[in-house]
C-alpha cells in the first residue's frame, strides 16, 4: 500500500507517518527531512536549501522528483511505502503520476490532514523533531510528548526545534501551502482517491480512521 499524505504545516503527517510506518511495516519518507539532511553539506545545493526552508519556500520540482525517483527505488519501498511532504504542487503531482506509470507503481490512497491555522499556531512552539528517524513530538500534548525530554522515545537520539518552526515562517509556509498545494485537494478529488481527515482531534484517534481505512474497513 502506497500512502501520500497532503496538509498544512503542523497537521501532523510526520506523526501519523512515523506511526503508520510501525503499524504497517512500511518506510516513512519525508522530503523534508530528506531536505534538511542535504541542507547541512557545503555546497551550494545545500546553501540554497537552507535558504528556501528557512523562508518556508518550496524547493524545485524537478529536484524533488529526483529525490523521490531514486528513494522509492529502494529495496525497502516494495511493500509499499509513506509520502509525507510531496508532493506539493499539481506539476509534483503530474511528475509522480508519469513515474509511477514508469515503475508500474500503484498511486495508492492520499490523505488530506484538515487543521486550521490558528490550530497550528497554538501547536508550533511544542514540536519536537527527530532528524534520525522522522519521528515527531510536541512537549504540549499529553499524547505526543516524549517520554524523556528532548529525546526520541524510538531511536533515542536528541530532539530538535527546526529552524522553520517559528510563528513568522509558519505565515510564510501557510501561504505557500495554500497557493501551491491546497489546488492538490481538487486534483485528487477528481481522480476519487482522496480520503479527508479532521487533524485538530487527537493524534491516536486520527492514527485509528486512518488504519481503518488503509485496511479497508471504511471508505
Ligand atoms: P516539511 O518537513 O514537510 O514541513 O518541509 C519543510 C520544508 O522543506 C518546506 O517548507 C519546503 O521548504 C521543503 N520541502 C519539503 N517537501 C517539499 C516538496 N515536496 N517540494 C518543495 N519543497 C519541499
Amino acid at each position: 500500500m502506497n500512502i501520500v499524505f497532503i496538509s498544512p504545516p503542523l497537521a501532523g503527517k510526520g506523526t501519523q507517518s512515523s506511526r503508520l510506518k510501525n503499524i504497517l511495516n512500511i518506510p516513512h519518507i519525508s522530503t523534508g527531512s530528506l531536505l534538511r539532511k542535504k541542507a547541512k553539506d557545503t555546497d551550494e545545493l545545500a546553501f540554497t536549501l537552507r535558504d528556501l526552508i528557512s523562508r518556508g519556500e518550496l524547493v524545485d520540482d524537478n529536484l524533488m522528483i529526483e529525490i523521490i525517483k531514486e528513494r522509492i527505488a529502494l529495496d525497502d519501498c516494495k511493500n509499499g511505502y509513506i509520502l509525507d511532504g510531496f508532493p506539493r504542487t499539481i506539476n509534483q503531482a503530474e511528475l509522480y503520476e508519469k513515474l509511477l506509470i514508469d515503475m508500474n507503481l500503484p498511486l495508492g490512497k492520499v490523505i488530506y490532514l484538515n487543521i486550521t491555522y490558528d490550530v497550528a499556531v497554538a501547536r508550533i512552539n511544542g514540536r519536537l523533531t527527530c532528524e534520525t528517524c522522522g519521528a515527531v513530538y510536541n512537549s504540549f500534548n499529553e499524547e505526543t510528548k516524549p517520554l524523556k525530554e528532548d529525546t526520541c522515545d524510538a531511536c533515542n537520539s536528541t530532539l530538535v526545534k527546526r529552524a522553520d518552526d517559528n510563528v513568522e515562517t509558519l505565515l510564510d509556509r501557510f501561504t505557500q501551502y495554500n497557493e501551491k498545494t491546497a489546488p492538490l485537494i481538487e486534483y485528487y478529488r477528481e481522480k476519487g482517491n482522496i480520503y479527508e481527515f479532521d487533524s485538530s482531534k487527537e493524534p491516536s484517534t486520527v492514527t485509528q480512521k486512518i488504519v481503518e481505512l488503509v485496511r479497508g474497513n471504511i471508505d
